[in-house]
């Protein structure tokens, strides 16, 4: 009976473009998933809940109580009680289940230990991981990245044609100074709670970048800390001069976060370093060069995540393999003799906004 309820939410959350995990033949939901759900939402919750349209698609409280044939009293306590612990997306009386990437991270988005968190991981292990669920997670089943790559600004070579949406300080001034967020990055978060996390003594747990209404979401449930364009632009360098790269949406316009990525704990960056998930990232439209002040020491090739330096013996500089490197520009900083630019390498095309993206997402996963 209990089984029967959370199949129906799968259901719902199968028809947003980026799926509900599956089993690996792709007959039934990831069993796992159906186990995550349990734990998420309590069988009273989950009977109410599979009146909710997809993720992101916004429900009164009234069109559910008429639904489900309950008092509204009653069913606007329950609704309440799951938005508090982020089970929901609330916008006054109105509610959505989840978009995706919250619906996975719910409990990581806490940097304190609750009772559920270790088996939210364990689950996130045999749906996300073991049963493969990255590959929808990271870009579609045709291979469009969610995510795209922001590279490092001051490596653009002077000369370089640069646009708004490559430059980070200008992709952050062209968003609302009002809503913006830091949010503990729930990858990294996961990985320091279950004792997994490889980068510890390299990177902070630190924070994505929220942005629009998904900041002024996080900071009312009192999980962001507000910042403003000067604030996040000097978080983005620092992070990013410790080694982490810089992702967002896959879009020109209308991104809602700004990723700093590690290459052991992160769902996207793992699916090139670790897992079969070439797609995984859109790379800019970058690569780096060494110029004739490199003295080839190799500092550079240890900051690259993804092996794409080598040292050419004949000029005694390093070399890149533009199509290992995804134009992230973490390799430059790393640089003593200031030897290492990037260069302008056509070879990528953002969606102008979030609408194509998601459209485009949804029609090839379903084909
Ligand atoms: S995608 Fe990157 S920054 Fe975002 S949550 Fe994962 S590791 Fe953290
Ligand atoms: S070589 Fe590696 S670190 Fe450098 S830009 Fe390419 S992917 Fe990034
Ligand atoms: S760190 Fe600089 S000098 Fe050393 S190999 Fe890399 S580009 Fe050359």
């Amino acid at each position: 009976m209990d089984d029967a309820i959370y199949k129906r939410m799968a259901e719902k959350i199968d028809e947003n473009p980026m799926m509900a995990p599956k089993s690996e033949d792709g007959a039934a939901f990831h069993p796992s998933f159906i186990q995550y759900l349990k734990l998420l939402y309590s069988p009273e919750e989950a009977d109410l809940l599979q009146y909710f349209p997809r993720p992101m698609k916004f429900i009164s409280t009234q069109e559910v109580a008429d639904a489900a044939g309950k008092e509204i009293g009653h069913v606007e306590k329950i609704l309440s009680g799951i938005h508090q612990r982020n089970g929901l997306t609330g916008m006054g009386n109105f509610y959505s289940l989840p978009a995706i990437p919250m619906l996975v991270n719910i409990h990581q988005f806490y940097t304190d230990i609750k009772a559920d968190d270790m088996e939210a991981a364990r689950l996130y292990r045999d749906y996300f991981i073991n049963g493969k669920y990255f590959k929808y997670y990271e870009s579609s089943a045709k291979g469009t990245p969610l995510m795209r790559v922001i590279p490092v600004d001051k490596a653009i070579e002077a000369d370089q044609q640069k646009l708004t949406a490559e430059e980070a300080h200008d992709f952050i001034m062209n968003h609302a100074p009002e809503e913006m967020a830091l949010v503990p990055c729930p990858c990294r978060t996961r990985a320091e709670k279950t004792g997994t996390r490889e980068c510890k003594d390299q990177f902070p747990i630190g924070a994505c970048i929220m942005m629009g209404p998904a900041a002024l979401h996080f900071e009312m449930q009192g999980l962001g800390k507000r910042v403003n364009r000067e604030q996040a632009m000097a978080y983005f360098d620092e992070m990013q001069n410790l080694g982490l790269v810089g992702m967002t949406d896959n879009t020109i316009k209308g991104a809602s976060v700004i990723c700093l990525c590690c290459e052991c704990c992160c769902s996207q960056v793992r699916g090139r370093t670790r897992w079969d998930n070439p797609d995984a990232i859109l790379a800019s439209n970058f690569v780096p060069q060494a110029n004739e002040d490199c003295v080839g020491c190799g500092t550079c090739t240890e900051r690259c995540f993804f092996n794409a330096l080598t040292m050419d013996e004949a000029s005694g500089r390093v070399a890149v393999e533009p199509k290992k490197c995804i134009g992230c520009g973490i390799c430059t900083l790393a640089c003593p003799q200031e030897a290492l630019k990037l260069q302008r390498f056509e070879r990528s095309k953002p969606f102008e906004t979030a609408r194509e993206l998601t459209k485009t997402i949804a029609m090839e996963n379903r084909k």
